[in-house]
């Protein structure tokens, strides 16, 4: 095999299936390839020199031989085995849900640095104790920006006036973030979003992790903010189905 088919790459798996008798193909997320998919042959074999390493919730060094559909897994090292981010399942269930928050941001083979980065800044954090509730809306609204739809959250989004913090104020991701009372929209007792919980979502934006992790909050409001942000990003991440696209691929290898 030519060596310029071969290339070393951090990689985190985002999501893995079996596939045939003793195979597995993977959903890896890299800076500079992005996310792509490639085969670990013969890695559910107990023989197997990749088994224990492929796996998600770490980072890894990955090389990879390049393949007409996927490319191949070659050798696999772990660099950051991130053991804490397990401790609690709160924990883990959380890094699992921003894995597939970037699986459903990223392109394929698109270069995503940033994302990257921060994906790996999220799990580092979990990894250190922080609050997984904190760490997560932290991820989604830095996801937010790097995909460019980053939430209004100091001026209404139809008539641009500042807002003030006696108002009543409305939460409308498909407009892209709060609406003031004198606009037309849902009304506020179907999207109404508490003063306190506006403060809480402009800090997700302005303030640094540690100043975060820090804050004293009303439980109730940090369950807002975690329900506006769910909301937020359903509209924003809404796609085509990417199962379909998955299949076509799978049937040109076959085919
Ligand atoms: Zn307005």
């Amino acid at each position: 095999m030519p060596s310029s088919r071969l290339y070393v790459t951090d990689a985190i798996v985002l999501s893995r299936f079996d596939y045939g008798e003793a195979d597995r193909i993977m959903t890896l997320f890299t800076p500079v390839h992005g996310k792509f998919k490639a085969i670990a042959k013969g890695v559910r074999r107990p023989t197997s020199r990749l088994g224990g390493s492929l796996e998600p919730l770490a980072e890894l060094r990955v090389a990879l031989a390049r393949g007409r559909t996927f490319d191949v897994v070659t050798q696999v090292e772990v660099s950051h085995a991130w053991l804490h981010l397990r401790d609690s399942l709160e924990s883990a269930a959380t890094a699992w849900y921003l894995a597939e928050l970037a699986d459903r941001s990223l392109e394929e083979r698109h270069e995503a640095e940033g994302l990257y980065a921060l994906l790996r800044h999220a799990y580092e954090l979990l990894d250190a104790g922080m609050d997984p509730g904190r760490v997560a809306r932290w991820y989604e609204m830095h996801l937010a920006d790097e995909l460019g739809v980053r939430p209004e959250v100091d001026r209404c989004v139809e008539c641009d006036r500042m807002l003030e913090s006696g108002e009543t104020f409305r939460w409308v991701p498909p407009l892209g973030g709060v609406l003031c009372h004198r606009c037309p929209g849902p009304p506020a007792d179907r999207a109404g979003l508490s003063v306190d919980a506006v403060k809480l979502l402009k800090a997700y934006q302005r303030l640094d992790v540690e100043a975060l992790a820090a804050l004293r909050l009303a439980p109730a409001v940090e369950r807002e903010v975690e329900a506006a942000m769910r909301d937020f990003l359903r509209v924003s991440l809404e796609r085509d189905a990417r199962s379909l696209e998955f299949l076509d691929e799978v049937r040109r290898d076959l085919g």
